[in-house]
């Protein structure tokens, strides 16, 4: 585990630009964002206790018991799978911003008791009914994509991220603060050999987002393409856009993260706080795509005019406030301002299987499941650099 300093301040969700990462001190060229050996987990031995525990039919998980309430350890009964469902062996599980809605009872007709986690990597270890294609002893990922519906219009037009009736892991059903979740089969993600549990949980959420946004921007290999904030998504981003092949340009407030962006892969910063970033993306030739990762609008409105003709400002930091762009801004230069979703089971599987490929690894810090209240409190003080991610092992 990395020893972290404690001088964050901002609360920026899944990324921002105030998570810094500037003093980690990183080998440059080298696939070095694994701060957890690859295959840790899965080496360690199963504790006699959790024998017994899983013969009774038991297993551990960490539920809110009331939205607003706080976390807890409690033992459940082991969940079985109805038809076209699995029962994942949960190894790992990212500890992400949006686990908030849950704990904090915010997503609408949430029903409580609800297990909270939607980056969950395992191992399938009972499947129901009617599932194709799946079998005991896969390794797979479920995300916040947790199935879809089939019927809606969006569905129909496979777009299933787009579902009207998507379920989302920790949200819909349990998800993966626990021993073991059931899943329906749809919301699978296999995972490959070369990725440990704890490096592929992450990316089935702040991965995918990523990922998948940037390989939609509509830029080409060698076009400018910028990464708004360095944080649980951004520090993916930037390692994304640079294997993607993309002129790479870190924006962070602080100079303080222009090593840490270098290293992931950035060819460019610019320190927000000083610099016009607009005007410095204009010098490189303008930004054919702004991946903004900062849960601030604020901090996205001055990107706008740094955007190439056909550029556009890519949206995945969550923000309830609005981005002030002028129509002027838009028509002159054909420029948009497009949200985009984290993707569907096959999009993390691409991920998945993009980072084996090209060395992308979340930068992580890992806690048993029994700490699960307090990783949930470091990430919420914007403290984890830059995924917090539960382990099921029990010694830890
Ligand atoms: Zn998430
Ligand atoms: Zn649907």
């Amino acid at each position: 585990m990395a020893d972290v300093p404690h001088e964050l301040s901002a609360q920026i969700g899944d990324g921002g630009e105030d998570a810094t990462g500037d003093d980690v001190a990183l080998d440059p060229g080298e696939p070095q964002f694994d701060l957890v050996e690859p295959g840790r987990v899965s080496r360690r031995e199963v504790q006699p206790d959790t024998i017994k525990r899983r013969a009774m039919g038991k297993m551990r998980a960490v539920q809110v018991a009331q939205g607003g309430g706080a976390l807890e350890l409690v033992e459940r009964e082991m969940p079985e799978p109805t038809q076209g469902e699995v029962r994942v062996r949960v190894e790992a599980c990212g500890v992400c911003h949006s686990d908030s809605l849950t704990v904090e009872g915010q997503w609408p007709g949430l029903s409580f008791p609800r297990i909270p986690g939607h980056e969950i990597a395992g191992i399938i270890d009972a499947v129901g009914t009617g599932v194709v294609g799946w079998s005991v002893g896969q390794r797979v990922g479920v995300g916040w994509f947790g199935g879809h519906c089939g019927r809606c219009e969006p569905c129909r037009r496979g777009w299933l991220i787009d579902c009207r009736n998507l379920r989302i892991p920790g949200i819909s059903y349990d998800g993966g603060y626990a021993d073991a979740m059931v899943a329906p089969a749809d919301a699978l993600a296999a995972i490959p050999d070369q990725l440990s549990a704890v490096d592929a949980a992450p990316l089935l959420c702040a991965g995918v987002t990523t990922f998948n946004a940037l390989r939609h921007s509509g830029a080409m290999p060698g076009d400018v393409v910028a990464v708004l904030g360095i944080g649980g998504l951004g520090h993916l981003g930037v390692q994304f856009a640079n294997k993607l092949g993309f002129c790479t340009v870190a924006i962070a407030r602080g100079s303080d993260k222009e090593a840490l962006s270098r290293n992931l892969g950035a060819h460019h910063f610019i320190d927000s706080a000083t610099e016009d970033v607009a005007a410095r993306l204009n010098r490189l030739g303008g930004a054919r795509a702004v991946l903004a990762t900062v849960t601030s609008a604020k901090a996205m409105t001055p990107v706008i005019e740094g955007l190439a003709v056909r550029g556009r400002l890519i949206v995945v930091g969550v923000d309830a406030e609005p981005i002030e762009v002028s129509p002027l801004q838009l028509i002159g230069a054909s420029r948009s301002v497009v949200g985009h979703a984290a993707g569907a089971s096959i999009d993390s599987q691409d991920t998945l299987g993009f980072s084996a490929l090209s060395g992308v690894r979340p930068m992580i810090e890992t806690m048993p499941l029994s700490r699960a209240p307090e990783a949930y409190a470091r990430m919420m003080r914007a403290e984890a650099r830059f995924r917090m991610v539960l382990t099921m092992a029990e010694q830890h």
